[in-house]
C-alpha cells in the first residue's frame, strides 16, 4: 500500500499532491462548485486544442482556462495524421470525431512549440534506430521541402501539414466551408512565453498584440 504523507515524498511527487489540494477547494468544494455544474450539465467546451506531449506547453495553463474550456489532445509534436479510416494512429481522429462531431467545437487550434523534441527527431534524424515508437509517429509529417534551416521552422511546417491533414476530415471540411468551424495555427515560444498565430493573409506567423485581440 502507498502512504502519501509529505514528509517522506520527493518534492515534485509533494507539489502535485498539493495541486490537487488547492484544485479541490478552487472548483470542487462548495454546493456551485463548477465540477458540480459539469457534472449536472455536462461539458460544453468550444474549443479544442491539439498540442504537443511537451511539459512546458499546457495549453490550459497557458491560456489560464477552466475545467470544462477545453476539450484536448496531446501527443508527441502535436499532430494531425491523414485521414485513413484503416490507419493504426486512431487515437487522434476519434478525439478529432469526439470533439468536433458529437461536441459542435466551434475553434480547433492546432498549437505548434518551439524547440520540440519530437520535430528535433525528425529533423536531425538521430535516435532512427534506438527508439520503438517516436521516429515512426513523427515521420508522419515528413517535410519535402529541402530548406528547412531549424526546428522551429520544421515545426511550423508540420503544423501547417496538419492543418491539410485536418482539412482531408470529411466532416471537418464541410464544417470549415460552412464557416461554423475555425481552425487556427498557433506557435508558442517557450523562451518569451509569447503566441504567433498563423496570418492567412499575410501568409506569416504574427504576435498577438492589443490590435488584433
Ligand atoms: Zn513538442
Amino acid at each position: 500500500m502507498i502512504r502519501y504523507g509529505l514528509n517522506y515524498m520527493e518534492k515534485s511527487f509533494a507539489k502535485i499532491i498539493r495541486g490537487y489540494k488547492a484544485f479541490r477547494e478552487k472548483y470542487v468544494l462548495g454546493e456551485k462548485s463548477i465540477m458540480q455544474h459539469l457534472s449536472i450539465y455536462g461539458q460544453k467546451p468550444e474549443i479544442m486544442v491539439i498540442a504537443c506531449s511537451d511539459s512546458r506547453v499546457d495549453p490550459a495553463l497557458i491560456l489560464q482556462c477552466d475545467p470544462g474550456d477545453l476539450f484536448i489532445v496531446r501527443n508527441v509534436a502535436n499532430i494531425v495524421p491523414p485521414y485513413k479510416k484503416d490507419q493504426v494512429n486512431y487515437a487522434t481522429g476519434a478525439a478529432l470525431e469526439f470533439g468536433i462531431r458529437l461536441l459542435g467545437i466551434k475553434h480547433l487550434i492546432l498549437l505548434g512549440h518551439s524547440q520540440c523534441g519530437g520535430i528535433d527527431a525528425l529533423f536531425s534524424q538521430n535516435n532512427t534506430e534506438n527508439n520503438d515508437f517516436i521516429t515512426n509517429w513523427v515521420s508522419i509529417v515528413k517535410a519535402s521541402d529541402a530548406h528547412v534551416n531549424s526546428v522551429d521552422d520544421y515545426a511550423k511546417i508540420a503544423l501547417k501539414q496538419s492543418y491539410q491533414n485536418c482539412m482531408g476530415f470529411p466532416w471537418i471540411a464541410e464544417k470549415v466551408m460552412k464557416k461554423i468551424l475555425l481552425i487556427h495555427l498557433w506557435f508558442f515560444d517557450i523562451k518569451t512565453g509569447q503566441i504567433f498565430f498563423f496570418s492567412h493573409i499575410h501568409n506569416e506567423y504574427r504576435a498577438f498584440d492589443s490590435e488584433n485581440f
